[in-house]
This record gives C-alpha cells, structure tokens and sequence, in this order.
C-alpha cells in the first residue's frame, strides 16, 4: 500500500473552483450542470454524517470538497454515463462522486439508471428520475440524500445487499429508498475496509461498471 495515491489524485478543487493541494484523502462531489445549492448541500450533509459515523474506524478523515462543472459537451442519446466518467478520471480526489440531471438510458433494460459506479473509486448519479418520481421537494431531497450514500457504495465496489432496510440494497425505483434507514453491519464492514484502500492507495484500473436503478 502507498498513501495518498499519485500526485494527481492529491490535486482537488474547493468550491471557489481552484486548485490546491491537498494532502489528506479526499472525496471530491462534482455537481455537473445545473444542480441546485440546496441538493449539493443536502448531499455534502448526507456524506459527512456518514464520515462522522466512521470516524473512528477510519485512520484520517478524508476532506469533502465540491465543485461545480458544466455538462460534458457531447452526450449520446443513450448510455449517457459514458460521457462522465472520463471527466470523473481527470477530476483530483481518491473517491470522485458526479451528479448530474442528465438521464443515464440503459437500452437494454428500456429505463434510466440512477447511478453507475466504476471501480476505480469514481461514480456519477443522475437526479433525473428523483426528480420525476418524488411527490415533494422534501421527498426529492430525503431520497437523493441516501442515494448519494448508495453511490459512494459503488464507488467503492460495494454490490446491492440483501437487507432491505439497509442503504446499500437494490433500488427499483425512486421510492423504494424510503425503507431503507441504516447502513447495515455488513455493508458498514465492507465500506470501511474499501474506504480504507480508496483512501490510501491507487487502485488498479478496470473498466468494470456497476448499475443501479434497474
Ligand atoms: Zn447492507
């Protein structure tokens, strides 16, 4: 294991937009296009609670930063994520989180995705479906909140669990997060270990992807 990765991943952004240099692990939350201030900030809560619930089995806290990002500019009319994850490769930050209002269209299962993770530590989230499948803003909120969690998951090579109230598990639509309250034991085992190695090292690149949503 190395610590804190290559010197790229020590380059991150703060929300004036510039770069710094930043020795502690990050994760670095890229609001992509028009997100609104209230969403990243319900998001950055959401993240940091959960940091403040693994303090103490995480050596060093990593730093939250966030900045926001216009859309790429060719997007294709399907498979949309495809467009993302390059821009999240360039990004600083050992664990990269992109959201954006873009739909990511799976063909194959005829429906939009609500987030795709790559195991390189990097996952984009679209708020589209959220945004179309939550009765009230509040709801909108409550639900993008845990998914940003689910996301972080699969930024660090977590699958679906089994346990329904747990955070990590399956989603099929926009309202099956309202079940979920916890990040169970397990998971919460699993998200450890994984932050750890994310944090601490660069991983080895692979081009697997995992959805969710369908
Ligand atoms: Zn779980």
């Amino acid at each position: 294991m190395t610590t804190g990765g290559e010197t790229r991943r020590s380059i991150v952004r703060g929300f004036d937009g510039i770069q710094y240099n930043q020795k502690r692990p990050g994760i670095t939350l890229v609001c992509f296009g028009r997100i609104e201030h209230e969403l990243r900030d319900e998001l950055l809560h959401s993240l940091g609670s959960l940091l403040d619930s693994l303090e103490e089995f995480i050596p060093i806290r990593p730093v939250v930063s966030c900045f926001h990002e216009p859309d790429p500019l060719r997007i294709p009319a399907v498979n949309q994520e495809v467009s993302y994850f390059p821009l999240l490769e360039q990004i600083g930050g050992n664990i990269v989180l992109g959201v954006t209002n873009t739909g990511f269209f799976d063909p194959s299962k005829s429906r939009y995705i609500f987030s795709y993770g790559h195991v390189d530590g990097r996952a984009a989230l679209s708020a589209l479906r959220f945004r179309k499948e939550c009765a009230t803003r509040q709801l909108f909120l409550e639900r993008m909140g845990k998914q940003i969690l689910k996301t972080l998951a699969m930024a660090c090579t977590l699958s679906s669990c089994a346990d329904t109230g747990c955070i990590v598990s399956y989603h099929r639509w926009a309202k099956d997060l309202d079940r979920n309250q916890y990040v169970c034991e397990p998971c919460r085992q699993d998200l450890i270990r994984n932050l750890k190695f994310f944090l601490n090292v660069q991983p080895d690149k692979n081009s697997a992807l995992i959805a969710e949503g369908d």
